[in-house]
């Protein structure tokens, strides 16, 4: 039997892991750093599987374009780090004590250098401590170099998204069980909660429950708001798997009839967001995949009311390159895996989402969610 520590390092063997930090050494070097210096967070455990705590000790990497990796822990947290993956690829770990200065070990192990990168998701205080530590350097951010390899994933990654996919489409399955007028997009949201830990997940990340007016708002949460009858409910929600892949998934359900003009407005949203996901092709530019989609919604007189871009890369972060916006003409690749989500809000009336996650293949791209993208109607 499987435990929770096997389900999550299962598909990440060590050769996968000792293959990443080679191609981030090697996109190092391409980028002219002499090293790059990754803290907890998704690159840590992309490069090494080791999910750290985020502490104000520091725990860091040090990754040198050439020579060997080796990461500094607290003392306290080398048992975790020796358990974790870091101890299978024989990575060598560099404990220092609660009174000594880790900072003056970051400088030992990389104060030649003259050029060296930070993760994209690192503290500022450890970022501004690093930056005294090593005063020749110039420092910068690793997220463009280390944002290009984890934006293609392997066939692992995929499976694990396909597995996210169907988590969070088994949780859409039982919204309409959920909406009755009178209870509240909280209560709403609670339950929806409960049930993305049930479908497998190991975090809830966030539940969208916007009924009515405050589905204007794309990013509203949840309120007090009690739903009525007549009114679209847009529920956009996400977690994290054991894995750490991510979900996340976006569907409206109609309480009863919410009208002519919402259902026309609907339908040419329908045909937007099905037009995206058809967009996705090797060698087209992110930005193709949103000015195809976008050009349904001006086409259908809706194009003002679409106030975002298309989409987001995701994989161990829910946001992550590449970015489905009409700025990035970054070519899309096999492997690429982004959410397809064209949504349109009117201020004070109504708003509506579609979201699903596609990863393009050498098929094409394929959606990992199967949820109908139909109004999903639920008796008032
Ligand atoms: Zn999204
Ligand atoms: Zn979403």
């Amino acid at each position: 039997m499987l435990n929770v520590t096997d389900i999550e390092t299962a598909h990440v063997s060590a050769a996968v892991l000792a293959t990443r930090l080679e191609r981030a050494q090697a996109a190092a070097a391409a980028a002219g750093l002499d090293a790059v210096l990754v803290s907890p967070g998704p690159d840590l455990r992309y490069l090494t599987g080791y999910q750290a705590l985020p502490l104000e000790r520091l725990t860091l990497l040090v990754l040198p374009a050439a020579g060997e990796p080796v990461l500094i822990a607290p003392r306290l947290e080398v048992p975790a780090a020796l358990a974790s993956p870091v101890g299978s690829l024989g990575l060598p770990v560099r404990p220092w004590d609660e009174t000594d200065d880790p900072y003056a070990l970051v400088a030992d192990l990389a104060g030649s250098a003259t050029s060296v990168a930070v993760d994209a998701r690192m503290w500022a205080e450890k970022a501004l401590r690093i930056m005294a530590a090593l005063p020749s350097a110039q420092v910068r951010s690793a997220g463009p170099a280390l944002g290009r390899l984890r934006a293609i994933k392997d066939a692992a990654e995929i499976a694990a998204l396909q597995r996210a996919g169907a988590a969070i489409d088994a949780v859409h399955a039982q919204v309409p069980e959920l909406l009755r007028p009178g209870r509240t997009e909280r209560a709403v949201g609670r339950d929806i909660a409960d049930l993305i830990t049930a479908a497998g997940h190991v975090t809830v990340d966030f539940v969208i429950v916007a009924s009515g007016p405050n589905g204007a708002s794309p990013h509203h949460e949840v309120s007090d708001r009690v739903l009525q009858p007549n009114e679209p409910i847009v529920v956009d929600i996400g977690g994290t798997m054991p894995d750490g892949y991510c979900s996340d998934s976006t569907r409206v359900y109609a309480l009863g009839d919410v009208g002519a003009e919402y259902r026309e407005y609907y339908e040419t949203l329908y045909e937007a967001q099905a037009v995206g996901v058809a967009a996705g092709r090797v060698g087209a530019a992110c930005a193709d995949v949103d000015a195809a989609t976008r050009r349904v919604m001006v086409d259908g007189g809706i194009g003002d009311y679409f106030i975002h871009r298309t989409g987001h890369g995701i994989g161990l972060e829910t946001h992550e390159d590449p970015y489905i916006v009409e700025t990035n003409r970054t070519p899309m690749e096999v492997g690429m895996a982004y959410s397809v989500e064209p949504g349109f809000y009117v201020e004070g009336r109504f708003g509506a989402r579609i979201e699903d996650i596609v990863v393009l293949t050498e098929d094409g791209p394929m959606s990992v969610n199967h949820a109908p993208r139909e109004l999903v109607v639920v008796d008032a």
